[in-house]
């Protein structure tokens, strides 16, 4: 694919494109060769104050609060329509942005351009309140009202579909946005955001501040005007902003880490399990959330499914990103190659044969990884036990169902969870032991919209996804009393 120049990416602010109020910028590298690719403008708390102010008026004083549903719904619409038009060039610049595959990249846009359609149709449907009726007396009623400012801050891993996933709900149910989007992955939110302008919405409606995390990040969690922040990213930046969104009270919704187990007993439909859980740790690159980074295989099959594992892992089509034959691109920086890098010398250290894929030559600039796999593993092992967030699967053997259960769960995480077994009761019994927020029984990853999304444990709090979205997170439940009868109110004071 002809690599294209990509301009530099300014804030978007009251439906303006703006430089930052400092004028600094920051380089933006390309995971496939480490050249920087452009330049990006370095929000701080003024760019964050601009943002929340015109958010914030556009709610209080604009059409977008008082207008009606379907003529907001029409807005939703028309973005996606606009996603999916261009939805190769998002796909494009996500690739070149992130190392990911142009497949898979190609794949995010088409779901983030279903994420605005879903969001359209699920308020239209399903955002609502309840009517209760109390004797002759009274009736109770609920309403679902937008928040006002949100605050959505998201990670580099799956850029534009982890952000459309949240602005979707959030536009859709009222809100006005403020998106901080990861600072090494800020050029599909800026395709959004020209999107967004093309699409007519009303100033000040959806606004992106790029920057870092310390200090625009930190700027937009704290701001007194913003009423909830939706945050997907690091277990540790979680707890950080849970406590620097404490003097607001705000809102937060946690997706976070994850060390999710794939456990494959000795019935399983072993060709299955075997594409499963090779796809579910090498897609993404393995900077997945869900990854199944941790495979617990019954002792009986186990050589066998290493044999076919190590044969799997040879033969991962190692690549440019642009290339839609590539199956594993380069990793999104040199920081997280470093860190990956440190964890396979340590499972060496700590007695795992390490089997990999190779890299091809040519591809030295890059940030790859090759496909790993960590053999002879043991739970406790710190390789089992830390979010590695790339190409690297960890085998444990187990030889019963109680024992694999406890391993499972011997870990600070609950993201997800796989099992891999044709004894339908077992199946059922493993997805409700293990603790994680999502199992998956014979199945990859793959999910509904309707479906709730979110981690238990150290991997989140709160659910998003679905109805989920929007009655758990993006909307306040109001309650209205009226009364209808004749009741008795007490009398205070009044002479008897
Ligand atoms: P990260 O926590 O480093 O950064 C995520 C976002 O938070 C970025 O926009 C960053 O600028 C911002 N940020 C950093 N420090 C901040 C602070 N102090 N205040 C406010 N914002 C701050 O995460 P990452 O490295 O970009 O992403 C990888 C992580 O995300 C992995 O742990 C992965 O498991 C997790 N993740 C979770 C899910 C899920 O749904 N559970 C999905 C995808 C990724």
């Amino acid at each position: 694919m002809e690599h294209r120049k990509v301009e530099d990416v300014q804030q978007y602010i009251n439906g303006k494109f703006v430089n930052a109020v400092s004028g600094e910028r920051f380089e933006n590298k390309n995971p496939f060769t480490n050249e920087v690719t452009n330049f990006v403008a370095k929000g701080d708390q003024h760019d964050i104050e601009a943002a929340v102010f015109a958010a914030d008026q556009a709610f209080r004083k604009g059409p977008w609060g008082k207008m009606k549903l379907k003529e907001r719904m029409k807005y939703i619409d028309r973005i996606a329509d606009l996603i999916e038009e261009e939805a190769e060039k998002i796909a494009y610049l996500e690739s070149l942005d992130s190392g990911l595959p142009i497949s898979q990249t190609r794949k995010m846009a088409a779901r983030g351009a279903e994420n605005f359609r879903f969001y359209s149709r699920m308020v239209q449907a399903r955002m609502h309140g309840d009517a209760y009726q109390v004797d002759e007396d009274f009736i109770n009623y609920t309403v679902y009202q937008p928040l006002g400012v949100v605050g959505l801050i998201t990670p580099w891993n799956a850029p534009f579909m982890l952000l459309t996933w949240k602005v979707a709900p959030a536009l859709a149910t009222g809100n006005t946005v403020v998106l901080k989007p990861a600072e090494l992955s800020p050029l599909s939110a800026n395709t959004l955001a020209k999107i967004m302008h093309k699409a007519e919405l009303p100033e000040g409606v959806f606004n992106v501040v790029h920057g870092f995390g310390e200090s625009a990040g930190e700027a937009l969690v704290k701001h007194d005007q913003v009423k909830a922040i939706s945050f997907t990213g690091e277990t540790t930046t979680g707890k950080r902003i849970i406590k620097n969104s404490a003097d607001s009270l705000k809102k937060t919704s946690m997706e976070l880490g994850g060390k999710s187990p794939l456990i494959v007993f000795e019935d399983a439909d072993f060709d299955k399990a075997l594409d499963a859980a090779v796809w579910g740790i090498f897609s993404f690159n393995g900077e997945r959330c869900t990854a199944n980074s941790r495979v617990f295989v019954h002792k009986d099959i186990k050589d066998d499914f290493v044999s076919a594992l190590k044969e799997r892992v040879e033969q991962i089509a190692i690549g440019d990103p642009m290339d839609s034959n590539t199956e594993l691109g380069p990793l999104i920086d040199e920081g997280h190659y470093k860190k990956v890098s440190s964890y396979i010398e340590l499972a060496k250290e700590e007695g795992c044969e390490v089997v990999q894929g190779a890299i091809p030559a040519g591809f030295e600039k890059g940030n790859f990884v090759p496909p790993t796999l960590l053999l002879n593993a043991k739970n406790e092992m710190k390789v089992c036990q830390d979010e590695i967030f790339g190409p690297v699967m960890a085998v444990i053997e187990f030889e019963t169902e109680e024992e694999v259960v406890e391993m499972a769960n011997d870990v600070e995480y609950g993201l997800a969870g796989y099992v891999w077994t044709n004894d339908i009761k077992r199946g059922h019994r493993i997805a409700q032991a293990v603790d994680s927020g999502m199992l998956w029984i014979n199945s990859q990853n793959v999910r509904d919209l309707r479906i709730p999304f979110g981690g238990m444990k150290a991997s989140g709090i709160g659910r998003e996804g679905g109805h989920f979205a929007i009655f758990e997170f993006y909307t306040e439940p109001k309650a209205i009393h009226v009364s209808i009868g004749d009741h008795h109110i007490p009398q205070f004071g009044k002479k008897k």
